[in-house]
């Protein structure tokens, strides 16, 4: 038996128990005994029967003296028996298990476990769980700490607990530990065979816990060293686009902006020229909050592309956002010769002729081949974007040996746990502040009961205080495409709030609107001819209109916290004081207290942590379809061994890349099936 083998090699295993094996995601022996528990039952403490007083939660052992089948008055079927020591006597209820009356024999040996409590006036133990015991003494299910794992249906924590020991006793010769002992003392860890044994067969909690964190450290040291490995190939990619920085070109389009760039802005501008110059292509991620200022960034590095000679390219999620970068980079620039360009999905990149900077959509991707002179390529709002598709661009955008620089841009603030890991790759930038001088925004949770006169409030604000306001539509499915029931979502509540609205110049926008009607709309509410924008929840990125300062929100419990705060991003940015308005449906008390959360947090990195909190990353950033790596025994919570993991990474690399190989090698064998 090898621990790749199906689990249906063992005994007891056969085709209908592997199969709902597999909706736990065990398809090997392997995966079984890596099955870590959720819990353990402390049943470890022993008791006679006298000294067991309701409450307590013991195991006993004594003998069958009756056991009979019996019909309530409401007609429950229920077992009850009568069990002894020297001591005394205890009842046992089950319920529906008439089985028990011939499996239990009378004057049989068991043992039992579970809390004492009263069956009438008559100390019992209801539904324990039990076992006869074996001749080695040993107990599976009671007089030990006894593990409950995830089930599933068909699959109880009994039958898991005595499959998985076979599995742990037929395999235990052949695991090996793939960390040298030397790291597993410096760590403080059990070998791997010891914290198996501990997670499933622990003497006490501190031992489950020690097994457990060993065996987490394992599954984040293999994410870590998976990305190392990939950064390391990347910096043997070497550019052939080595930029000179030109500091005094380059300080002098900085101080001719129509601002300071924040401290944050500026580190972020150092350390993105600081890989510019190397000799190694950079890639990069700029995290920064909603409004931070990152396209000022990118515009930056595409000025030192230009003065080196080379092409820029930016990527947007959307027409609309590629729109909005090509005029903010004409305003940018208009000082210089710059040549740009707004591509299409249709345009043929060899229409073009001569461009310094390319913008377009991240179709884009597939054509940047053809693009033969290009220095940089930033991806704007990655999280849109995924994983594995950057690294599409990376291969294929070898040419020869070169691939360009890449900066990626993103205002989901990913946590930095999920960073450390699943970016592990990337060097990292965070803009952690906002320009100065920005308004509050104020956040109202607004209940069905009060819609009507929250329309009135917003009437009355645009009226009398000009003020402009998006009104963004339900989510009706997590895509990053405007669905045909949100296109019509969106228009029937333009048509709702026409009537509302009834004297107020409305506009609505989604992605089935014609291109050059888009822009038309656009522009009309960016210069105040249209002062209610209703949109579909797919222009919540990127859009800038210092302007609006009203965001109102429907269903809003129906959105991530992330993508709330991404959509009140889009207001206060101007001179006039900003509201939120989420308008809710039904509120659960845990969608409550994630508006709760987003009307008193105004970072969007500690909202994305309190996400993560309350929904777990699967929910946050939609792990599957992002490629993030799935966790089984590790969790994203777990900052600080996340952080070990990755400097204990970089100490074996350093010491030795042989041992790095060899090590990641054996990972990869016990790790594989778990992502
Ligand atoms: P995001 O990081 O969300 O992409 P943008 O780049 O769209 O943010 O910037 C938001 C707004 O802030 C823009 O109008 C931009 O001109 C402005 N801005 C950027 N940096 C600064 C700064 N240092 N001071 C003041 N305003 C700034
Ligand atoms: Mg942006």
């Amino acid at each position: 038996m090898s621990l790749d083998d199906f689990v249906n090699v063992l005994p007891n295993i056969g085709p209908s128990y592997s199969r709902k094996l597999e909706k736990l995601e065990i398809f090997t022996v392997k995966d079984l005994l890596w099955h870590a528990p959720k819990r353990y039952l402390d049943f470890s403490k022993t008791s006679k029967i006298s000294r067991a007083n309701p409450g307590d939660i013991v195991t006993i052992k004594g003998k069958v003296k009756s056991i009979i089948n019996q019909y309530t008055r409401r007609g429950r079927n229920i077992q009850i028996a009568e069990i002894s020591d020297q001591t005394g006597i205890i009842t046992i209820v089950w319920f529906n298990q008439p089985y028990l009356t011939t499996q239990l024999k009378k004057g049989s040996q068991l043992s039992l476990a579970g809390e004492v409590t009263w069956f009438g006036r008559k100390k019992a133990l209801v539904s324990p769980e039990y076992e006869i015991p074996n001749k080695s003494g040993k107990n599976m299910h009671t007089g030990r700490l006894v593990p409950i794992y995830p089930e599933t249906s068909g699959i109880s924590s009994k039958w898991l607990r005595s499959r998985i020991s076979q599995a742990y006793l037929l395999n235990k010769e052949i695991i090996r530990d793939y960390l040298s002992v030397n790291l597993r003392k410096k760590l403080k860890f059990p070998d791997l065979i010891t914290s198996l044994n501990w997670i499933h067969f622990p003497k006490t909690i501190d031992e489950s816990e020690l097994g457990r964190k060993r065996l987490a450290f394992d599954e984040l040291l293999f994410l870590q060293m998976q990305s190392y490995l990939k950064k390391l190939d990347w910096g043997k990619n070497h550019s052939n686009r080595q930029f000179k920085i030109n500091y005094s070109e380059i300080n002098n389009f900085i101080n001719f902006l129509p601002f300071s760039l924040t401290k944050s802005q500026k580190r972020t501008v150092d350390e993105i020229l600081t890989d510019l110059k190397k000799d190694k292509p950079m890639n990069r991620l700029l995290e920064g909050d909603v409004g931070s200022g990152k396209t000022v960034i990118s515009a930056i590095a595409f000025f030192a592309s230009y003065l080196n000679g080379y092409q820029s390219v930016i990527m947007a999620p959307t027409q609309i956002l590629a729109q909005q970068h090509y005029k903010t980079f004409n305003n940018l620039f208009k000082k210089h010769k710059i040549r740009m360009s707004l591509l299409t999905s249709s345009q043929k990149f060899s229409d073009l002729g001569r461009s310094d900077i390319f913008i377009g959509t991240h179709s884009l991707l597939q054509k940047i081949v053809e693009f033969e002179n290009v220095g940089i390529v930033v991806i704007d709002e990655q999280h849109r974007f995924g994983v594995k598709q950057r690294s599409l661009l990376i291969r294929k955008s070898k040419n020869g040996n070169f691939v360009p620089h890449v900066l990626t841009m993103t205002a989901t603030p990913i946590p930095r746990s999920i960073a450390l890991t699943a970016y592990g790759d990337l060097d990292l930038s965070t803009l952690d502040e906002l320009p100065k001088g920005r308004l509050p925004i104020t956040t109202w949770i607004i209940p069905q009961t009060k819609r009507d006169s929250a329309y009135q409030w917003v009437k009355d604000r645009v009226l009398k205080n000009n003020d402009q306001a998006f009104v963004v539509c339900p989510l009706i499915e997590e895509s990053d495409k405007d669905t045909m029931a949100s296109v019509k979502a969106a228009s029937e509540e333009y048509k709702r709030l026409g009537d509302i609205f009834s004297n107020i110049k409305i506009g609505l926008l989604h992605s089935k609107i014609k291109k050059d009607k888009k822009d038309k709309i656009l522009d009309d509410f960016r210069k105040g001819n249209i002062k209610l924008l209703v949109s579909t929840p797919v222009v919540e990125v990127g859009i800038d209109i210092p302007g609006a300062s009203i965001m109102v929100i429907e269903a809003a419990e129906r959105f991530g916290l992330s993508q709330l705060h991404q959509l009140r991003g889009r207001i206060g940015r101007g001179s006039k004081k900003s509201y939120c308005l989420l308008l809710s449906e039904k509120l659960t008390p845990l969608a409550e207290r994630r508006l709760k959360a987003l009307q008193s947090e105004t970072s969007g990195f500690r909202l994305s942590e309190i996400d993560l909190q309350l929904r777990g990353p699967g929910e946050v950033f939609g792990i599957r379809q992002h490629g993030f790596p799935k966790l089984k025994i590790a969790s994203w919570r777990d900052i600080d061994l996340i952080k070990l993991s990755k400097s204990i990474t970089q100490d074996i690399f350093v010491k030795s890349p042989k041992e790095y190989l060899k090590i990641y090698n054996m990972l990869n064998k016990y790790q594989t099936t778990l992502n």
